[in-house]
């Protein structure tokens, strides 16, 4: 058993700190957010995450997971210390670190023995220099510990399993007595013949940029190919299909839509850009990624205004505000970039989400926030579907036409058939799958 420090309570610490525990370990979840950590020790989720609050309750029930806001007392019973905070993007767009570097600063004051400071945040290549030095800074007199990087691929929405059954682990070390403290943590992926990545700390650092911008890049990929498709009159959907049967492409990251938004993808792709030019480097490859993906709510409001080109003064339903379904998270979400688009076109929008619309109202208050997705179109002249929660794959259609004043849908994540929407006299557009080809030639 090995006794660990999670800090940061946010989507990655605290789903890793229970996972943590649940295999077994004690763990300490620390956070400066005071109410956030009164709230778990009542068992209240500061985020929304499928079967979080059982896995939570059970290992604080088991003795084995602790909340508490003091990284001291955190710190006299543990000897791993995990560093799960926010890394956000900068104005610059590279990662702000100021965070990870606090938390250093505070873990250097109060070591009194040997840790090993594992960096779970996504963090720049470099940064564990960074983290040394800014322990080394505030110490007084030298003490030992050990670095260790151990970047986090769990998605939010099924992060539990995630966490539980991951493609690989990777964990990046430069002394063999870190090495194996890691090895302790994971054993029980170990038992699961889960492939562990073992390598220097520059390495992973730069796996967990390289994997999230190559799945950025992936989205971007097929939403060029959904902008062909609506332009030679090819099927966008039919197309990823055929391609992911392809085994050495996959299935996966190839849905055409709105593309790719959330707290990860649109800041990992930036950083990664910085990353590089400050070496001499350049991504062209993901700069145009995101290029691509910038361009996405233009495009969805350019194909609504083809069905409805007077916008001033309308009505508009938006169902879905968080970045993808089963999460709360708002950060980076395409619906906002629409939501200011249409806001500035003169529309008056009612919207709904069925987590997403606490986080949503903080930044935009000024919007209808409805009960659920009839409410939502009551009265409306145009219907943009934002987000696929599985709660608007099978709207009722004739309740839609008797609530809508004029049936029109702008279906962003392509859930909807064309045809079936037709025969309720919808106009309807979706990307990539075009009835009309506008095609150039
Ligand atoms: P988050 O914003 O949800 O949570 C961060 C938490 O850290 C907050 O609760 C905050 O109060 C706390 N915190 C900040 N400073 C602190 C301090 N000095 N002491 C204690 N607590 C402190 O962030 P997140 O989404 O969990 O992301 C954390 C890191 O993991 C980021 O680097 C992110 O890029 C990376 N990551 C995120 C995901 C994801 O899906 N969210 C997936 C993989 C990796």
């Amino acid at each position: 058993m090995s006794r660990i420090c999670m800090i940061g309570t946010g989507y990655v610490g605290l789903v890793s700190g229970a996972c943590l525990a649940d295999f077994g370990h004690e763990v300490w979840c620390v956070d400066i957010n005071e109410t956030r950590i009164a709230e778990l020790k009542n068992n209240v989720m500061p985020i929304y995450e499928p079967g979080l609050d059982t896995l939570v309750q059970k290992n604080v029930d088991g003795g084995r997971l602790f909340f508490t806001t003091s990284l001291a007392k955190a710190m006299e019973q543990t000897d791993v210390l995990f560093i799960a905070v926010q890394t956000p993007m900068s104005d610059a767009g590279d990662a702000d670190l100021k965070f990870v570097r606090s938390v250093a600063e505070d873990i250097g004051r109060m070591m009194k023995r040997y840790y090993v400071v594992v960096t779970k945040s996504t963090v720049p290549v470099g940064t564990s220099r960074l983290v040394r030095e800014s322990i080394l800074s505030t110490q007084s007199e030298p003490i030992d510990f050990d670095l260790a990087s151990n970047p986090e691929f769990l998605r939010e929405g099924s992060s539990i399993e995630d966490f539980m059954r991951p493609d690989r682990v990777v964990i990046g070390t430069d002394t063999e007595r870190a090495a194996e403290i890691m090895r302790e943590i994971y054993q029980p992926l170990y038992l699961l013949e889960t492939p562990i990545v073992n390598c220097e700390i520059e390495t992973a650092e730069l796996i967990k940029y390289a994997s999230n911008a190559f799945l950025a890049v992936k989205i971007s990929y097929i939403n060029e190919i959904a902008k062909l498709a609506d332009r030679v009159g090819a099927n966008v959907s039919m197309v990823s299909k055929a391609m992911g049967l392809d085994k050495r492409i996959g299935p996966k990251f190839l849905h055409a839509g709105l593309g790719f938004g959330g707290s990860c993808l649109p800041k990992d792709t930036n950083a990664i850009v910085h990353i590089a030019r400050k070496a001499g480097a350049d991504m062209s490859i993901v700069r145009a990624a995101i290029d691509v993906n910038a361009g996405l709510p233009a495009i969805a409001l350019e194909k609504l205004r083809r069905m409805l080109p007077d916008l001033k003064g309308t009505t508009g339903a938006l169902l879905g505000l968080s970045f993808k379904p089963n999460t709360d998270d708002i950060r980076d979400a395409p619906s906002r970039a629409i939501v200011t688009m249409l806001q500035e076109a003169g529309v008056t929008l009612r919207v709904h989400d069925p987590v997403a619309m606490d986080n949503f109202r903080e930044l935009h208050p000024d919007l209808t926030y409805c009960e659920n997705a009839y409410d939502t179109v009551e009265g409306a002249d145009f219907c943009l579907l934002l987000t696929e929660w599985n709660e608007y794959r099978h709207l009722d259609m004739l309740r839609l036409c008797d609530l809508m004043k004029q049936k029109v849908m702008m279906d962003c994540r392509n859930v909807y058939d064309r045809a079936r929407l037709a025969e309720f006299g919808f106009s309807y557009d979706s990307f990539g799958r075009p009835a009309d080809p506008e095609r150039t030639a």
